[in-house]
C-alpha cells in the first residue's frame, strides 16, 4: 500500500493535471483529498490506474522529508503525542470544548510542532492523528490535517521562547466574560496571581485568521491566558499540561467569579500581600507585566466593585489596546454622559 499525503497531493497539482486516478494499492490521507479538491482535481478510483508517481514510500521520499519522518516517529514526538490525547481527554471531560473544538500543540524542535487534527472532538484523540507543522504553518508529517487554528498557535510560539506548548478551547465560565468583553478581575485568588498572572483580553477576529494572528501576537509574552473576544481562550506552558494548566486555573477563576455574584459582599487579597505573590512568582521565573509596580498600583482595581462598574480590560494598560474595539469611544461615551445627565435632570425636576 503506497500513502499518498498533502506534499505527494501538492506537487501532484503543480503538475496541472486535473483528474487523479489511483487504484486499491494506494491510500489517499484526507488533507491530500482537501488539497486535490479545494485545487479542483478530481479523484476518480480506478482498478486498471498505474500507481501514481507522486505516491512513493516513505523510504523513497527525499531527505529532508525523510528526516521530518524520523523526527515525526522519534521517542520525542511520541511522548508529546501522547501528553497531547492525555489533556485532550481531560479538556473534553471538563467540558471545555464542544464539537471539534480546541486545539493543542507542542514545540519539538525550534521550528517543530506537534499539533491536534482539525475536525475531530478533543475527547477521543489517537497517537496516529497528530500532525507535525513548520515553524510557517506548514504541514510536514501526518496523514490528517491539522488544525486550521495552529496559526494562532504560532503567534505565541514566535514571539514566546519560553512557550513550549499552547492550548486552545472553549470553556464556558471564561466564555461568559469572553462574550462580555471582560477580564476577570485581579486578586481574588493566589492560585490565578501566581500560575496564570493577568489574563489578556483580544478583540474578536476570525478564528485562524491572520488578524487572528496579530491580535495575539503583542499579549503573548505577557500574558499566559487570553481571552478571545466572542469565542474562547489561549493559554501557553512550558510543557502541554502546563498549559492546560492555564487554562483550567482561569475557567475555575471565572466559575467561582461568577457564583460569587449571587452572593452579598466580597473581599479581596490585601494590597501589602501582592508583593509575596509577586515574589513567590519570581522564583518560580514565572513571567508577569506587573513585577515593576508598586503595591498601590498592584491594587488599583478594586475586583468587586470593577464587576460592577465596567469593563474591566479597559482599566489594564497592558490590554487596553486590544480591547479598544470593545470599548466605547470618546464621542460615545460623551453621548451616553450627555442622555445620563438629560434623565437624571429630567427626573430631578417637580412632577
Ligand atoms: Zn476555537
Amino acid at each position: 500500500m503506497k500513502l499518498f499525503a498533502q506534499t505527494d497531493a501538492e506537487a501532484f497539482v503543480k503538475t496541472g493535471a486535473k483528474e487523479f486516478r489511483y487504484n486499491r494499492d494506494v491510500s489517499i490521507t484526507p488533507a491530500a483529498k482537501d488539497v486535490l479538491s479545494e485545487s479542483g482535481v478530481k479523484t476518480i478510483f480506478d482498478t486498471a490506474a498505474p500507481a501514481p508517481a507522486a505516491a512513493v514510500s516513505p523510504a523513497a521520499k527525499p531527505a529532508g522529508k525523510a528526516s521530518d519522518e524520523a523526527l515525526f516517529n522519534s521517542p520525542e514526538a511520541r511522548a508529546i503525542k501522547d501528553q497531547i490525547c492525555d489533556i485532550g481527554r481531560r479538556i473534553w471531560m471538563r467540558e471545555y470544548c464542544d464539537g471539534n473544538g480546541g486545539n493543542i500543540s507542542c514545540r519539538l524542535t525550534p521550528d517543530r510542532f506537534i499539533c491536534t487534527p482539525t475536525g475531530v472532538s478533543k475527547g477521543f484523540l489517537k497517537p496516529d492523528m497528530m500532525c507535525m507543522v513548520d515553524g510557517e504553518g506548514n504541514q510536514v508529517a501526518g496523514t490528517w490535517k491539522r488544525t486550521s487554528e495552529f496559526t494562532t498557535h504560532l503567534a505565541i510560539y514566535n514571539t514566546t521562547p519560553a512557550a513550549i506548548s499552547v492550548c486552545h478551547a472553549h470553556p464556558c465560565h471564561a466564555g461568559a466574560f469572553v462574550i462580555k468583553g471582560l477580564i476577570p478581575p485581579p486578586r481574588l485568588i493566589p492560585e490565578l496571581e501566581v500560575f496564570v498572572g493577568q489574563v489578556a483580553y483580544a478583540p474578536y477576529r476570525t478564528p485562524g485568521s491572520p488578524e487572528m494572528y496579530e491580535a495575539i501576537k503583542p499579549l503573548a509574552p505577557q500574558h499566559q491566558s487570553i481571552l478571545m473576544g466572542n469565542h474562547g481562550v489561549i493559554t501557553w506552558g512550558n510543557s502541554v499540561e502546563d498549559a492546560y494548566f492555564k487554562m483550567e486555573i482561569t475557567d475555575a477563576y471565572c466559575r467561582t467569579i461568577i457564583l460569587a455574584q449571587s452572593i452579598p459582599g466580597g473581599t479581596s487579597i490585601p494590597c501589602e500581600k501582592m508583593g509575596d505573590l509577586m515574589d513567590i512568582k519570581k522564583k518560580l521565573g514565572l513571567p508577569d507585566s506587573r513585577y515593576d509596580l508598586k503595591p498601590a498600583e498592584l491594587c488599583e482595581i478594586d475586583p468587586w466593585q470593577t464587576m460592577k462598574d465596567r469593563p474591566c480590560e479597559c482599566s489594564s494598560p497592558a490590554s487596553a489596546a486590544a480591547a479598544a474595539g470593545a470599548t466605547m469611544t470618546n464621542a460615545e461615551l460623551e453621548n451616553t454622559v450627555q442622555s445620563l445627565t438629560e434623565e437624571i435632570l429630567k427626573q430631578l425636576q417637580p412632577k
